[in-house]
Formats: structure tokens, sequence, C-alpha cells
């Protein structure tokens, strides 16, 4: 398995990694959660560019860690400006870890928007940074996915590659994720992992093998699919007045704003935040969209596209019957 995902980094990667600098963990989840508790102790601080998944922050405070989270907005397409996160570095900083493409705001980092991060952790002295690459190949043309290593050469030793099985390939459940780092970190890692689940289940690990060394065609098939439905969402949001609709160039999210609706009243309830607006469209339209907040996007909600066109077509007619109710 560690051989297979070595080759996946050099085939798609460009990296080199020795099997000793490979861990496969039981989902991409448990190998961020691996990192996090081998580089964070109580105080530390690890900056963390919102809108941001969900885990990230509980995952540095069950280390003890401190989340400092820095926000984006909207308009920027959802991207951290690399001058506001150097300036939450501080002494304490042990880490910085985003996705691109990003899950909740299907945001991909340009080329030289991770260059100019490369340049940044290059400045500081035992920094590390976690790419959680997982959504590596489903980013949409025009925009590319350039991954984080490659271009900082100079932290290559303070970066780690998460990744995994569950999105390109949809093996959600076998649970198999990996991570790419120096034989020293990777080799905590293990230590910690051996003490926790010992490792991912060999028939998983079998079915991983077959899916990172067989043809890719199916992968860039899905990638397609992924494409057309995010076109056909963006469009019916697009076309709801009052929501403000970014274009998401990965990954299989949108996440809208919603501001222009916060404080209307549906049916007499009176809703004051995305998380009311998602209960409410739940239980009158029985679409299940998630509330922004818990992602550090608070005035936004989050709609995933992995679903059929006709999903897709049925959920915005709801969508927009809900909104236009909205007094
Ligand atoms: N990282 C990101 C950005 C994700 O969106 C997810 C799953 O939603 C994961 C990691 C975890 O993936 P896994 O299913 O491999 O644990």
């Amino acid at each position: 398995m560690r051989e297979a995902i070595a080759n996946k980094f050099e085939r798609d990667n460009g990296l080199s990694f020795t099997p000793d600098q490979i861990v496969v963990s039981t989902g991409a989840k448990q190998a961020l959660i691996n990192v996090i508790m081998s580089l964070v102790g109580p105080g530390d601080e690890v900056v963390i560019p919102a809108p941001f998944w969900v885990s990230y922050v509980s995952q540095v405070q069950l280390a003890g860690g401190i989340p400092v989270i820095v926000k984006s907005t909207l308009e920027e397409d959802w991207k951290v400006p690399v001058e506001r996160i150097a300036a939450a570095i501080t002494p304490k900083t042990r880490l910085i870890m985003f996705s691109s493409p990003c899950n909740p705001s299907g945001s991909v980092l340009t080329r030289s928007e991770h260059e100019a991060l490369a340049e940044e952790v290059a400045k500081h002295k035992d920094l590390y940074v976690i790419a959680d690459e997982i959504y590596e190949h489903l980013a949409y043309a025009p925009a590319r996915f350039t991954s984080f290593a490659r271009l900082c050469p100079e932290a290559a030793d303070l970066t780690v590659l998460v990744n995994g099985m569950s999105k390109a390939f949809s093996m959600t459940g076998w649970r198999i994720g990996f991570a790419g780092g120096s034989a020293d970190l990777i080799g905590r890692m293990v230590r910690l992992q051996g003490h926790a689940t010992s490792g991912p289940p060999g028939i998983c690990q079998k079915a991983a093998v077959a899916a990172l060394t067989g043809p890719m065609d199916s992968v860039y098939a899905m990638r397609d699919a992924f494409d057309r439905r995010r076109q056909a969402m963006v469009a019916g949001l697009k076309g709801i007045e009052g929501l403000d609709v970014p274009t998401p160039d990965g990954a299989f999210y949108a996440l809208p704003g919603v501001g222009a609706f916060l404080g209307r009243t549906y049916e007499g309830r009176r809703l004051a935040a995305p998380a009311e607006l998602a209960e409410a469209l739940l239980d009158r339209e029985k679409v299940a969209v998630v509330a922004g907040e818990p992602f550090g996007a608070p005035t936004a909600i989050r709609l995933s596209y992995a679903c059929s066109e006709a999903t897709i077509a049925k959920g915005i007619e709801r969508l927009s019957r809900f909104f236009g109710a909205l007094r």
C-alpha cells in the first residue's frame, strides 16, 4: 500500500517519498489527527484559514491547542490573502492547516497563491503545514490543482500532505487515508496510530492499491460529471434573487451567502442565523443544507452537489420556493 502511495505521489505530484515517509490511516480524518496529536501541545497555536473543514478546529482543541481562525469573505472567493495569514503567525504558531480544493467553499488556491504562502512559511523556523489535498482530482478547468509540497521545497520537511480514497475514488466507507511527510514526523504518527487503531483493515488496503494503481478514466469521468453538476447547481442558485453565489472551482460544494435573508420570517418563524434557516428548509422543503457557522462562514450555507442532476434540479426548485416565501 505504501509503495502504491509513493508511486501515486510520484505520478500525480512529482514528489519522491520513501515508504517510511508514508503512513496509511483509517481515513484522512485519522491522518489529520495523527499529525495534530504528534505536533500540537497545550497552548500551541494552529492557524486555520476560514472557511475550513469542521473537524480541524475540534481536532486542534482535542490536542489542547488553540485554533487561530483567519477569516475570508465571499467577495474574496473565500480565500484568505497571505498577508492576513502572515499577521496571524506568532512565536506560538506550530502549524497551518488548510484544504485546497476546499471543503466547504470549493475554492482552489492558484499556483501563485500557493507560492506566496510557501514563501511566508519558509520565513519561519519549525512552522509545519498540513496541506489537505483530498480533493486533488476534483478541480474543474480552468482551475488547476497544485500540490503545496512541490512549491515549497525549503519547507518540504515541515509539510505533511494528507490525502485519501474517500472523495475522487468514492471509497468513503473503506476508510483509507494517507499522509506523506518527513520520516521523523511520519514515524511519530505511526507510533501514535499503533496505540490507537493499529491501522486500516488489510482488505481495504488491497482495494485502495487496486484503485491507486488501476486506470484513472473512471475518476476523470466522475470529475466531468461533478463539473456538470456544479454548473447546474451554480446556475440554479444564481437564479434565486438575494442569494450571493460565488462559483466554486473544486470539490463538490457550493457556499452561497444568505446574509440578505437573515432576520426574515418564514411561516411565523424568525430566521436569525443560517442554522435556523437550514432547519426550516429541512422541515418544510426536505432539503438538507449545512449551516456555515461551524465551517467559519457565519452568513453562508453549504450545499453539496454529490448527487444526480435530477436531484439538483428538484432541490433548486424547492430552494427557490423557500427563499421566495421569506418575508
Ligand atoms: N479533509 C477534508 C477537507 C474533508 O472534506 C474530509 C471529509 O469530508 C476529510 C478530510 C476526511 O476524509 P476521510 O473520509 O478520508 O476521513
